[in-house]
């Protein structure tokens, strides 16, 4: 006996959100799409085969996919000062309290972050994984549990991620290869924390090429454009043959370069298909704070990159911490932020955000098995908006969180005027 629903909502999103089914419809049977139609075509008898969930004025999309961002140190705001002018940077004030994070304490605050996740809309996450001296493989020890315990609920990818750099000890690197040989799908580098970036780059593409994973590097987070390796990067894809298998976050460096040169850097990112994640509320906080006469806000040119060609997310980044305290793994938040802070706020902009969300990220993971199309899986979000840029301006309520066809998050948002306004 298959196990078969039938979703009705008054807008669905078409596959590679090219525009809106009016009255659609979307059959599900054992957890994937059979059709996506409009009301009016359904077959006669899909109200007797099919469960009906009358989902109403509603706009429903593919599940949202956060492609960047670090549970394992979430929720440590409250451990620490924070930023201030002249004082210690994110980086340092995170690996002091590293050192002391157990098995336990992790795999807390990181079940916590995909709670949250899960309950806004997201069905697919990769997160990074610190692996490193300080932290050793505890972090992947409590990562991997969740993993398997949030198996179903939400598709969890992992990254061996070397966030204090490789060249300042000598097990980092053995350690990150016993994590990947443990499991986790993709090695992540960080370049700009330590001093041969090149070096450092090298040693990824070698490792990743002997192991046959794919790549995730934070890069040219900072403003001078002395330090770019975008590029980099781009050549060393081409040359190794991983093109489509290379992702970016950050990109800040970018905003600051010649036109010309940006140009250039653009068209290699895109010759190489690598996947740009750009991470705006880190930014926003982080960037630009010792510049006496106008603060930086270290957005990467999201527009740019999308005209171009290129396959740009954004996604969260961190959550209550030194880098991002009011951080929060609510996808359609980071799309209004995004808004505001790269210039992106025109209908026509605000129409397409949603892509950076959802068809993109799932691109950049590989998820061969999304989008709203027959045979794919039903991860679905439905948001109690008439289209996207409602959704966004107004935070719309994310009303049905669906994973392979079964509502995994339901949330309701109630509010009550006084007689003389209510229609
Ligand atoms: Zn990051």
């Amino acid at each position: 006996m298959s196990d078969r629903q039938l979703f009705l909502a008054a807008r669905v999103a078409e596959a590679g959100l090219a525009g809106w089914l009016p009255d659609g419809a979307v059959l599900v049977t054992d957890g994937r799409i059979e059709a996506v139609t409009r009301h009016a075509d359904l077959p006669s008898d899909a109200s007797a085969t099919h469960s009906i969930v009358e989902l109403g004025d509603v706009s429903l999309l593919p599940g949202f996919v956060e492609t960047h961002i670090h549970p394992d140190k979430a929720f440590i705001a409250d451990r620490t000062e924070g930023l201030r002018a002249g004082g210690p940077t994110a980086q340092t004030l995170v690996a002091e309290l590293k050192k002391a994070f157990t098995v336990e304490d992790v795999y807390r605050r990181a079940r916590r972050v995909i709670e949250l996740a899960v309950r806004h809309g997201c069905t697919a996450m990769r997160a990074h994984v610190e692996i490193d001296a300080l932290v050793e493989l505890r972090a992947v020890e409590a990562l991997r549990r969740l993993q398997a315990d949030v198996a179903g609920i939400l598709d969890l990818q992992l990254i061996a991620f070397a966030q204090e750099g490789i060249f300042h000890d000598a097990i980092t690197r053995d350690l990150l290869r016993e994590a990947l040989k443990a499991g986790l799908a993709t090695l992540g580098g960080c370049p700009y924390m330590d001093a041969d970036q090149r070096a450092h780059i090298d040693w990824f593409f070698d490792t990743a090429e002997a192991l046959g994973v794919p790549l995730d590097f934070h890069a040219d987070s900072a403003d001078d454009p002395a330090m770019l390796t975008s590029d980099y990067i781009a050549e060393q894809t081409v040359a190794r043959g991983m093109q489509g298998r290379v992702s970016v976050g950050h990109l800040c460096m970018l905003d600051v370069l010649e036109p010309a040169h940006r140009a250039r850097v653009v068209e290699r990112l895109r010759e190489a298909q690598i996947h740009v994640v750009s991470l705006p509320a880190t930014e926003l906080h982080v960037k630009g704070r010792a510049d006496a006469r106008r603060t930086w806000r270290g957005i990467t040119r999201i527009a740019e990159l999308r005209a171009a060609g290129v396959n740009v997310s954004i996604s969260t980044n961190n959550v209550v911490n030194p880098f991002t305290p009011y951080g929060h793994p609510d996808l359609l938040r980071q799309a209004l932020i995004t808004a505001m802070a790269a210039h992106l706020g025109n209908l026509d902009q605000l129409a397409w955000l949603p892509e950076l969300i959802t068809t993109n990220p799932a691109r950049a993971l590989g998820l061969a098995d999304y989008g709203l199309a027959e045979g794919r899986r039903a991860d679905l979000v439905v948001l109690d908006a008439p289209d996207a840029v409602q959704a966004i301006t107004e935070q719309a309520e994310k009303l049905y969180v669906i994973k392979g066809g079964r509502v995994v998050a339901r949330s309701t948002r109630r509010s009550e005027l006084a007689p003389g306004l209510a229609g």
